[in-house]
This record gives structure tokens, C-alpha cells and sequence, in this order.
């Protein structure tokens, strides 16, 4: 499950509904995930099985709404290094609004 709070995204993962079928090692594209044979699946606690990982996440510039992690954000920085700090900032809808503007000469 992904949450997000104020400046902090979520993803709550529960480790008793993994199958172990390795689609996400298999479709990670950062490469991140490797399926292993060292787990532990037992417990007398539920709550052992669950992980959260928590990411910063960046509100847009014009909007405010929050968008994209920090983390993602400074790597798409470093592979697209001629794209401009104020359009990144902005959220995917404020991006296209900008762009129709900065192109067509569409009014707000
Ligand atoms: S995709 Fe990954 S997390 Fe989901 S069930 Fe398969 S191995 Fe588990």
C-alpha cells in the first residue's frame, strides 16, 4: 500500500502476501529487488511481516500538490541534466500547462 503524508510518501509492504514469484526483481528497473533464498517467514507477530519504506517527496512549484520523490527526481535530474530546475519543479499537469503556453500561446 502507498500513503502519502504531508512531505512523506509510504509504501507499507507486507511480506505474507509475496508469493515469491519474482516479477518485481524481474520488472525493477533500477535493479533494486533480488529474489533470494534467506527469509523468514515465521513469527508470532503479524506485524514482523510488514516494511515500510519511506520516501521525501517534492511538491510542485506552481500548484503545491506533491508529485515525485526527491530520490527519483535527482536521479531523472542526472539523466536529463539540460532539463531546466523550474520545469522540473513542476507536476506532470503544470509541466503540460506550461508547455502549451510556452509553445501554442494558449491562454490560462
Ligand atoms: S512480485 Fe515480488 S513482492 Fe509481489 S508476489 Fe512476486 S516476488 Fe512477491
Amino acid at each position: 500500500m502507498l500513503t502519502t503524508e504531508g512531505n512523506t510518501m509510504t509504501l507499507k509492504y507486507f511480506v505474507g502476501r509475496c508469493i515469491f514469484c519474482g516479477m518485481c526483481a524481474d520488472t525493477c528497473p533500477e535493479k533494486a529487488i533480488r529474489i533470494t533464498k534467506e527469509f523468514e517467514l515465521a513469527t508470532g507477530n503479524i506485524f514482523d511481516l510488514y516494511t515500510d519504506i519511506e520516501h521525501e517527496i517534492k511538491a510542485c512549484s506552481m500548484c503545491g500538490k506533491t508529485f515525485i520523490s526527491k530520490k527519483l527526481s535527482n536521479k531523472i535530474a542526472l539523466k536529463v541534466p539540460d532539463m531546466p530546475q523550474e520545469t522540473m519543479d513542476l507536476c506532470p499537469d503544470c509541466r503540460r500547462k506550461e508547455t502549451l503556453k510556452r509553445f501554442m500561446g494558449v491562454p490560462e
